[in-house]
């Protein structure tokens, strides 16, 4: 039996990270400065009060909810100054929780009320990833998100090709999974296979399997955004495991294509995806060696980090650095990174961080 990791011993593990929102990540007294400086009103006024009320709201079970805590983030970062900022920021809180990669996402549209372009909400963005980068050794690739209910995305979808050399790593579709089938959108995937490009689709989330078909079969998403809905194509063994589990041919050909799953435990919880840590699918996909991913979606909403969604899963299904390296791994190999760019970054940074700590 190997002794369970320390948090110390997760923090300094290297982690790599594919599904983080940047409005869902600034530090509660970024907010109360930026609100401070635009005016806008916050539930509560002090950074440790509202942090408090971020994880009350987005701990209510409900997704709409869960959604509405964004409009608070979102409306701070509204000029050029501020998204540089809340960049940074995330790039370096990333950095100094042992994030070695990260993918962040943002919706370029849901920056627009003051009057920036959306070239220059992606300009200040990609500034500030640099300027928390510098000197870290973290790596930031930026993903373009556009909404679902909106109808923008294949102008997002042109813009992240755009920025294609300079940072931005591929596209995604977000917000309410209801009544927004992402085939609303196959003219911005399409579009984006045409160019060779990559994108992720947030699936199976508060929807099941439908969606997560949709997802892959008629839109052809290189990941799943969640996709943690997946399990209900699975019937455990008869011990209730993955021993003697059936799977349906939706899930035989997720797991036979190695399509990426960004699950993202606490969220989940958050969201009522999965009813607790310790009864997350997670530890039935890891089991079955699903290509699965540990994500943190929205720090600030779940108080989360990498680190802790990490000792949380450690705890729950007794996972030693081993598997958490396998989780790191499967992220690296499912980024949208170049693939001699993804290997670097396996062999010169997680494989040799992880020896360390196993020696
Ligand atoms: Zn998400």
């Amino acid at each position: 039996m190997v002794a369970s990791p320390t948090y110390e011993e997760i923090r300094a593990a290297p982690k790599a990270l594919l599904h983080d929102h940047l409005d869902g990540g600034l530090r509660p007294a970024t907010i109360v400065e930026l609100a401070a400086e635009v005016g806008h009103e916050l539930p509560v006024a002090e950074p440790a009060g509202l942090q408090q009320w971020f994880a009350e709201a987005a701990g209510s079970g409900s997704l709409e909810r869960y959604l509405e805590t964004f409009v608070h983030t979102v409306s701070v970062m509204q000029t050029d100054r501020a998204l540089r900022l809340v960049a940074a920021e995330c790039a370096e809180d990333l950095a100094a929780d042992g994030v070695v990669y990260a993918e962040v996402r943002f919706a370029p549209e849901q920056h627009l009320a003051t009057g920036l372009s959306l070239e220059q909400v992606v300009e200040a963005v990609l500034a500030g990833f640099r300027d928390g980068a510098a000197g870290s050794g973290i790596r930031v690739g930026t993903l373009l998100t556009a909404m679902r209910h909106a109808a923008r995305s294949m102008e997002i979808a042109e813009l992240a090709v755009r920025y294609r050399d300079v940072g931005v790593v591929g596209f995604d579709i977000a917000g309410r999974e209801a009544g927004y089938p992402p085939t609303r959108h196959l003219d911005a995937f399409e579009y984006l296979h045409r160019e060779n490009f990559h994108f992720t689709i947030h699936a199976g989330e508060a929807f099941g399997l439908p969606s997560i078909w949709q997802a892959i079969q008629w839109c052809g998403a290189d990941r799943l955004g969640h996709g943690v809905r997946i399990v209900d194509d699975v019937t455990p063994g008869p011990g209730g495991g993955a021993a003697g589990a059936r799977l349906g041919r939706l899930a035989e050909y997720v797991r036979d294509k190695r399509i990426p799953l960004e699950l993202c435990p606490s969220s989940n919880v958050q969201t009522g995806a999965a009813a607790s840590i310790a009864e997350h699918p997670i530890g039935l996909l890891h089991d079955l060696r699903f290509r699965v991913t540990v994500n943190t979606d929205n720090r600030l909403m779940s108080g989360t980090s990498m680190s802790r969604e990490m000792s949380l899963l450690a705890e729950a299904f007794s996972y030693g650095l081993t598997e958490l390296q396998w989780f790191t791994v499967n992220a690296m190999k499912s980024s949208f990174l170049p693939f001699d760019e993804r290997l670097a970054i396996i062999n010169d940074m997680i494989k040799p961080g992880y020896a360390e700590l196993l020696a």
